[in-house]
């Protein structure tokens, strides 16, 4: 990686694996890159941790698209958006000294909530009711009316999203190389007044969902962002679509969405 020497370094101190981290900091000086405080000045951002941690670096950082991420799991296994293993220091050089890295590209959502305030989602944007009984949403795709949704909520995810959440709630994975963001149901009421689909759809990343939650009395939904929950309280309506920039992260061998998939779930 020639044209990329700063790099921050972003996971939760734990005893466990403080020796592991100090052992990948003094890798990274020895090879000639300098470690930054300040994730402005870093065009690496590595996430020591798992998933859960990879998605807050990406977060806590805004999204930088002028920044290669790379996740080190800590875990026992690998995860979907932990390439390297922290035990496995090998790979680690092997992909920091190699000349040219091959780079992978996600797609993120992009939600507007009424209107103003803008967020950004690596899995997914959910929105569920706060409270025991079910919320109304009105569901529409670009400008069409789709549905009117009643139950507890709605998730919509990116691809690499596919096989967190929603695959729970029996949504397709998808491949990440398809612009596209999947929506699917907490638990629909069907009846002769309210009717959905039933079934997860996958939209175009061109398209425009919105959300409009019905000002009925329960509109207080819990709005989660990946894994964050969104403070504001009132909530009518959250536009989503796909992002036009992409999180880049390193590409490696032996490696694919399709291997994670396979590795992790089969
Ligand atoms: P968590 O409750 O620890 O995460 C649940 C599990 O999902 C963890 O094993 C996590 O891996 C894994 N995970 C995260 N992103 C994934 C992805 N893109 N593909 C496959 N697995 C993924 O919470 P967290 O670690 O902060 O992760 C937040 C995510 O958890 C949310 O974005 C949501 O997708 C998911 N979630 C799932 C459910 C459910 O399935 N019922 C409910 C709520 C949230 P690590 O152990 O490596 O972190
Ligand atoms: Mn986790």
């Amino acid at each position: 990686m020639p044209n990329r020497r700063n790099v921050y370094f972003f996971y939760k101190p734990e005893e466990k694996y403080e020796q592991k981290v100090q052992s990948i900091f003094q890798l990274a000086k020895q090879y000639d890159f300098t470690i930054v405080n300040d994730y402005r000045k870093a065009n690496i951002i590595v996430a020591i941790g798992g998933d859960g941690t990879f998605l807050q670096a990406v977060h806590k950082t805004g999204f930088k698209d002028d920044c290669l991420y790379a996740g080190i799991a800590t875990g026992e296994t690998l995860s979907f958006y932990c390439d390297f293993h922290i035990d496995d220091t090998e790979k680690i050089v092997e992909a920091i000294t190699s000349e040219q890295i091959e780079v992978r590209r996600y797609p993120f959502i992009n939600v507007t909530i009424d209107g103003n305030t803008k967020f950004q989602c690596l899995n997914e944007c959910t929105v569920r009711s706060g409270i025991i009984k079910t919320f109304v949403v009105e569901v529409f795709i670009d400008d069409l009316h789709f549905e009117t949704f009643r139950g507890d909520g709605m998730i919509v995810s990116t691809p690499t999203g596919s096989t967190a959440y929603n695959k729970s709630v029996r949504g397709a994975v998808v491949d990440p190389m398809l612009s596209s963001i999947q929506v699917s149901e907490l638990a629909s009421l069907n009846n002769n007044h309210y009717r959905t689909l039933g079934s997860p759809f996958i939209l175009s990343g061109e398209r425009k969902l919105t959300l409009e939650v019905v000002q009925d009395g329960n509109d207080y939904p819990v709005i989660g962002l990946d894994n964050e929950a969104l403070g504001i309280r009132n909530v009518q309506k959250l536009e989503i679509s796909l992002s036009d920039t992409k999180i880049k992260t390193v590409k490696l061998k032996d490696n694919s969405f399709w291997e994670k998939v396979r590795r992790t779930f089969l």
